[in-house]
């Protein structure tokens, strides 16, 4: 997965996850006050050749070199000479950001600290006096796109607290710097490229144009990219401005949904029970069945109600062993996994679109007691299992599906219910044995 697919929302990077399901994002905070520190000066984790302090400083003495490379690009894409201009007239790299790009964080939240985080009650308070505050603006949009309005709301609430946490770094610097400094720089280019083109259009004032240290903006967090290709002007005025304007923000993410494969008047999900006995081995986003099938094979839905649509096709998820909740995952899941590729975003925005609708927290209750393993653990830990013999290729830290499939061997060897759950008493496990 490329680690900027997506925006980083802020609030998420401030929750950094720990690695317990493929994709999790674990970035540090994208933005900071004006007082915010200078670059360490230091080379970046990652160990790229692009991320060392002397390429850095080297890339910094060639910024302006390096933007006005760019120019054959940018008038492609029918930037004026003129707006070139005058978006790289005094602009200087933010080399803060290259510490935050190879930033990795040691201690990290777990799945359920992360949901309590993002669906707190307050979030959910706001959320319904927003969705009531804009509900005209709500039902049109619900009725042009057929996304349902409490998703839209809970994507607002969580990237940014329904706009109050954007981020204030200016996007054009931000993609400026990445696109010219540092181990993402072809990525960034066409950040920059579309920033260029926002600027040229028009579509959001130039001063308002900040976000996150990696350039998403608006208050449901848009890279400039996503912007192409997903904003829309539903205010009738020809400026799609998802800074501005709320009726183009919530529109445009409507679109984005809609265009991911969003399917309108479905649910995302069902709470589920999976029996003890179960094979864990099924609970793979690879798997989907029929809702019909997962009864057949013992998972019935929480609190005793029934499924409402036996067809349907679903895969499950069991982010936190046997000891936790299970969910059945719809189409309309993978929808929300692509605006942010982690289960625990789009569990976070199902579960809190449901809240906002008037639904009940989560009948089962998270091992709360179970401690996440820091970022060292996670590496031992696979580091143990790559000495057993099993394969997962290089130990990363990420607790992806091939980790998850070595731990549910090895508890099946000492006898466990092999949820694949890594669990600090399975790491003791792998040490002592
Ligand atoms: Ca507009």
């Amino acid at each position: 997965m490329a680690i900027f697919s997506r925006p980083i929302s802020l609030l998420l990077a401030a929750t950094a996850l720990a690695g317990l399901c493929a994709g999790a994002p674990a970035q540090p905070t994208g933005t900071l006050p004006p007082s915010a520190p200078a670059w360490s000066g230091e080379s970046g984790g990652s160990g790229h050749p692009q991320m060392t302090s002397e390429a850095i400083r080297a890339a910094a003495a060639n910024f302006r070199g390096c933007l006005e490379s760019l120019w054959p690009m940018a008038a492609r894409r029918h930037i004026t000479r003129a707006t070139f201009d005058a978006s790289i007239a005094g602009l200087t790299p933010d080399l803060r950001i290259m510490d935050l790009l190879d930033s990795q964080p040691e201690f990290t939240k777990s799945f359920w600290d992360y949901l309590d985080t993002l669906v707190s009650d307050a979030r959910i308070a706001k959320g319904r006096e927003m969705l009531e505050k804009h509900r005209v603006t709500f039902e049109a949009v619900e009725r042009a796109y057929g996304v349902d309005r409490h998703i839209i709301a809970a994507i607002w609430g969580v990237e940014t607290s329904y706009g109050a946490i954007g981020g204030d770094r200016p996007v054009l610097r931000s993609t400026g710097t990445l696109a010219c400094v540092g181990r993402r720089q072809d990525y960034f280019r066409e950040e920059f490229l579309a920033t260029l083109e926002i600027l040229q259009r028009g579509d959001v004032r130039p001063d308002h144009l900040v976000g996150s240290w990696a350039g998403a903006f608006g208050a449901t967090q848009f890279m400039p990219t996503a912007f192409k290709r997903y904003a829309v002007d539903f205010d009738g005025d020809r400026r799609r401005d998802i800074v501005d304007s709320v009726p183009d923000l919530l529109a445009s993410t409507a679109n984005k949904l809609k265009t991911n494969g969003w399917v309108s008047g479905l649910s995302w999900g069902y709470e589920v029970v999976v029996p003890v006995t179960f094979n864990f081995m099924l609970a793979d986003r690879g798997r989907d069945h029929t809702i019909a099938e997962w009864e057949r094979l013992g998972i019935h839905r929480a609190g005793n109600k029934p499924f409402p649509r036996a067809q349907d096709q679903a895969y499950l998820l069991i982010p936190a062993g046997v000891q936790g909740p299970g969910f059945l995952m719809l189409q309309n899941f993978r929808a929300i996994m692509k605006y942010n590729p982690s289960e625990a975003y789009a569990l976070a925005i199902g579960h809190l679109a449901d809240r906002l609708r008037g639904g009940e927290p989560f009948v089962q209750d998270w091992p709360r007691y179970e401690r996440v393993l820091s970022r060292a653990e996670r590496l031992e830990l696979q580091q143990l299992l790559v000495r057993r013999g099993y394969d997962l290729g290089e130990p990363d830290g990420q607790l992806g599906g091939k980790t998850r499939a070595a731990i549910r061997d090895f508890q099946s060897k000492l006898g466990y219910v092999a949820d694949g759950f890594a669990s600090a008493s399975i790491l003791e496990q792998l040490r002592g044995r």
